[in-house]
C-alpha cells in the first residue's frame, strides 16, 4: 500500500537481481508500496546461471567459517546474517515450495537442481507482496527532490518514490545486466567506489604457447601455488603442504600469496578451474606490487625423495623405452611432449641413457611447473566483481546509506565478494532482506511523521 499520494511507490528498487528480488518482496510483505525497475526483459537472469543453472543458494558452513569467506569485509555482514541468515533462508524457500539439498563442500542447491524453481520463489513472493515490476527499464540517474522525494530518472521516464534501494550488482557477465550501472548512480549520489576488479576469474599466463599445448587439460589432486616473484626465482621447496587463501585459518609468509590444493585445468591463454579461480583476486592485488608466478606441484602427494625413487624404477625397469612412454604413467597423455621439452631431453631418448641431471630436472618440474601471471582475464568474464560501494559509508544494521537518507544498497553493488560455493548468493538474500526491511520502516516513520 503506497503511502503518500504524490509519489509513484513508496520504494523504488534498482535491478532485479537475487539482492533485488529480495528486497523487494521483503518490502512489499511488511506493507510498502514497492516498485521494481529493471534493466533487461527479465529478473534474476544472473541466478538462471548460477551454480552451472543448478544455483547454489548458500553453504551449510557454520557463522565464523561463512564470513571468513569473504575476506576482511565479511565484518559488515555480521549484523544481516543476525537478521536473516541461511536457516532464515532455506525455511523462505521451503514456505515457497523450494526443497533444498547439500551436496559436497556444504554447497546447497534446490533438490531440483533447477535455478527456474529460484526466480519462480520470487515471483511468487513479489506477487504476493503486490510488488510491481517494471521490465526493460534502465535507470540513469536518481534525483533528490523535496526533502524525503527522491525521483528516479530512466530511459522511459521518471518515477517519484519516498526511499531507494540501489540492487544493480556489479560489473560481471554483462549479459546477465550487471553492468556497473549501480556503482556510477551511487558515486553521482556522493558515495565513493572501492576501485572494481575481477574475482573468480581464470588468468593469462606469460608461457601462453606452452599452457595452450596443454589446452583442455584437467588436472586433479595438484597443487597450485600463487609467489610474489619471477616464475624462475621461486624456490620450489617453498611451496606449502597446506592450503593458504579465503576461509583457511593460517595466513601465509610472503612470498606465498595462496596456495590451493584440488582441481585446475589449462587454457589457451593460461589457468583456469576451482583452484584458480580462487585465488585469481589475491593473484590481481598482488599483480599491482610486482611480478607474481603460479607454480604447480603436479605430485603434491610425493616428495621430491619418493619421487626420485619411483623414477628411478621406472627408468631402470624401462631399459630402451622412450622417455615420453614413461612419463605417461605419470601425466596426461596431451602434457607429455610440452613437460619432455621443457626439461629439454629428446622424446626420444630411451631410459636407461637418462642422466642423474636430466632425472632431477624432470623430478623438479613434477614439482614445479611453473607460469608467470600476466593478468586475470576482465572484469566482464568474472564470476564476481570485488570493490563496490564503500563499506564504511553504509550502516550494517540497515544497509542505509550514511550520506543521502532514504537510499539503500544491497548484494554485488557493495564492496563485498566471496568465494565459490553459496557464499554471494547468501549475501545477497540477506543484505536484500535487510535492506527491504529497513526503507520499508523508513518510510512508514516519513508517513507518520
Ligand atoms: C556464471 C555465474 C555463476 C554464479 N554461481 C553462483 C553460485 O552458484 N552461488 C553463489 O552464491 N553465487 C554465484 N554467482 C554470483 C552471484 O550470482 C552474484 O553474486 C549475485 O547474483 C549478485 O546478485 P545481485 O542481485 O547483487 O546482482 P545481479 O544478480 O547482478 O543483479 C543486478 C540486477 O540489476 C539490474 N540492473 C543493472 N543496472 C540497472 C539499471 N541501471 N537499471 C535497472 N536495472 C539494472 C540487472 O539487469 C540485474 O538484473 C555466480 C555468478 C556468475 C556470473
Amino acid at each position: 500500500m503506497k503511502t503518500d499520494e504524490s509519489t509513484d511507490a513508496d520504494i523504488i528498487v534498482i535491478g532485479g537481481g537475487a539482492a533485488g528480488l529480495m528486497a523487494a518482496g521483503r518490502a512489499g510483505e511488511v506493507g510498502a508500496g514497492v516498485l521494481l525497475l529493471e534493466k533487461t526483459d527479465g529478473c534474476g537472469k544472473k541466478i538462471l546461471v548460477s551454480g552451472k543453472t543448478r544455483c547454489n543458494l548458500t553453504n551449510s558452513a557454520e557463522l565464523k567459517k561463512f564470513i571468513s569467506m569473504y575476506g576482511a569485509n565479511g565484518r559488515f555482514l555480521h549484523s544481516a546474517f543476525h537478521r536473516f541468515f541461511r536457516p532464515e533462508l532455506l525455511s523462505f524457500m521451503e514456505s515457497h515450495g523450494l526443497v533444498t539439498k547439500v551436496e559436497r563442500g556444504g554447497r546447497i542447491f534446490p533438490v531440483s537442481d533447477n535455478a527456474q524453481d529460484v526466480v519462480k520463489v520470487f515471483k511468487k513472493y513479489l506477487a504476493a507482496g503486490k510488488v510491481q515490476v517494471q521490465l526493460n527499464t534502465k535507470v540513469t540517474s536518481i534525483a533528490i527532490q523535496d526533502k524525503g522525494i527522491y525521483s528516479v530518472k530512466t530511459q522511459s521516464g521518471n518515477f517519484r518514490c519516498g526511499a531507494v534501494i540501489i540492487a544493480a550488482g556489479g560489473a560481471s557477465w554483462p549479459a546477465t545486466g550487471s553492468t556497473g550501472d549501480g556503482c556510477k548512480i551511487s558515486a553521482m549520489l556522493g558515495h565513493s567506489i572501492v576501485k572494481l576488479k575481477p574475482a573468480l576469474v581464470p588468468l593469462i599466463v606469460q608461457e601462453q604457447k606452452l599452457a595452450q599445448a596443454m589446452q583442455g587439460v584437467s588436472l586433479r589432486n595438484v597443487r597450485a601455488t600463487a609467489f610474489q616473484g619471477e616464475a624462475s626465482r621461486i624456490d620450489s621447496t617453498l611451496t606449502p603442504q597446506i592450503d593458504y587463501g579465503r576461509g583457511e585459518k593460517k595466513v601465509p609468509r610472503p612470498p606465498i600469496i595462496e596456495s590451493r590444493f584440488g582441481e585446475m585445468l589449462f587454457t589457451h591463454f593460461g589457468l583456469g578451474g576451482p583452484i584458480i579461480l580462487l585465488m585469481s583476486l589475491a593473484v590481481t592485488e598482488a599483480l599491482e606490487k610486482g611480478p607474481v608466478a603460479i607454480l604447480i606441484d603436479l605430485k603434491p602427494a610425493l616428495t621430491k625423495e619418493q619421487l626420485h625413487k619411483r623414477l628411478q624404477r621406472d627408468l631402470d625397469q624401462s631399459g630402451k623405452r622412450k622417455i615420453a612412454n614413461i612419463i605417461k604413467e605419470y601425466l596426461p597423455a596431451k602434457m607429455i611432449n610440452p613437460f619432455v621439452a621443457l626439461t629439454g631431453i629428446d622424446t626420444e631418448k630411451p631410459a636407461h641413457q637418462i642422466t642423474a641431471p636430466e632425472r632431477e630436472k624432470i623430478i623438479e618440474l613434477f614439482k614445479a611447473l611453473r607460469f608467470n601471471v600476466k593478468s586475470a582475464l576482465p572484469l566482464e568474464k568474472a564470476i564476481v566483481t570485488a570493490g563496490g560501494v564503500a563499506l564504511a559509508e553504509i550502516d550494517p544494521r540497515t544497509m542505509a546509506s550514511k550520506k543521502v537518507e532514504g537510499l539503500y544498497f544491497c548484494g554485488e553493488v557493495m564492496d563485498i565478494d566471496a568465494d565459490t560455493g553459496g557464499y554471494n548468493l547468501q549475501a545477497a538474500f540477506s543484505t536484500g532482506y535487510v535492506a527491504g526491511e529497513s526503507a520499508a520502516e523508513y518510510v512508514t516513520s516519513l508517513s507518520g511523521a
